[in-house]
């Protein structure tokens, strides 16, 4: 199908896509690699009146050290990121994540700022920024702001960013000395969305555990987490999580469906922990 006719502008830099949102006003909307939003748009899912093109913005890509954090900018294509030798050292989960998303031809469009920023709950990277404990920051027509991620999901495609907000980078603090992380994923075919998926970094005994495709948004289990840092072991960790989690069932999974892979999701994961797989 094709798209309903839509208007096109190219942002220059960030400031500029801010001031063309507010230029253009109703229906405006970003484009950055499109993989998501060109796909509802042809099959009329939704409209735009003029897309502000993103992706000539160089100052958003990238990837770099900077002090006791990686920054990275979010317009950094999902396949850069992956092959960063930088990440892959510094934060591999990230890296082993990146396996699971999508096909080559779509990581090599798509960004981590658009993915973070629609905020689908089946999506890697949300629910990785959350085990990472990552800070995004965004620039908008009120300037720009830094949002812990703990605050930056709020429900279904629902996100913290306001009305013209871009989401400009995202900053990842440098896991601990002897920090651990775990990464599982089901999905019915390689490179589809997951039916549910987990994400977890471990420091000695503080634990940050995040799931995905098992709720309405990237979502952290709390309560394994608490269950973990008081000593309880893999299957006790699971049925805390398949007890406590706010489960919302999808087309590719029921509610029980889901809240039973989150259980089988925190064993496994806790019990690769144990296995060494360190961070
Ligand atoms: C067949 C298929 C399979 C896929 N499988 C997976 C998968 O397994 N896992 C996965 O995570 N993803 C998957 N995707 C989605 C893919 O990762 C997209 O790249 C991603 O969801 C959106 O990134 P994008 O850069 O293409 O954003 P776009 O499609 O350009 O934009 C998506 C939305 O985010 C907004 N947006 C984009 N960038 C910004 C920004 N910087 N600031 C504010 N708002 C912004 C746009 O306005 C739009 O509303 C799949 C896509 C397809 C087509």
């Amino acid at each position: 199908m094709k798209p309903g006719a839509f208007g096109y502008r190219r942002a220059e830099s960030a400031e500029d896509a801010v001031r063309l949102f507010l230029e253009v006003g109703e229906g405006a909307q970003y484009l950055a690699g499109g993989q998501s939003l060109m796909a509802t748009l042809n099959f009329r899912v939704s409209e735009a009146g003029t897309l502000i093109d993103l992706t000539r913005i160089e100052s958003l890509k990238g990837i770099e050290q900077r002090g006791n954090a990686i920054h990275i900018g979010a317009l950094t294509t999902h396949a850069s990121v992956a092959r960063s030798s930088l990440v892959r050292k510094r934060l591999p989960l990230i890296a082993e994540a990146y396996v699971h998303v999508a096909h080559p031809a779509i990581r090599n469009r798509g960004t981590i700022g658009g993915s973070i920023a629609l905020g689908d709950p089946a999506s890697e990277m949300p629910a990785c920024m959350l085990a990472l404990d990552a800070v995004i920051h965004a620039n908008g027509p009120a300037g720009k702001r830094s949002i812990p991620i703990d605050d930056f999901y709020l429900g279904l495609y629902e996100t913290a960013l306001e009305e013209g907000e871009l989401l400009t980078g995202i900053e990842i603090p440098l896991p601990a000395e002897g920090a651990r992380h775990g990464f599982e994923e089901i999905a019915r075919r390689h490179g589809d969305y997951a039916m549910a998926g987990l994400a977890v970094m471990t420091t000695g005994r503080r634990a940050r555990m995040a799931y995905f495709a098992i709720s309405d948004r990237a979502l952290r289990s709390t309560a394994a987490e608490d269950a973990f840092v008081s000593g309880a072991s893999p299957a006790e960790c699971a049925e805390v999580a398949t007890r406590e989690m706010y489960v919302f069932g999808d087309l590719n999974a029921s509610e029980n469906m889901k809240r039973h892979l989150a259980g089988v999701l925190m064993r496994r994961v806790l019990l690769s922990l144990d296995g060494g797989a360190s961070a």
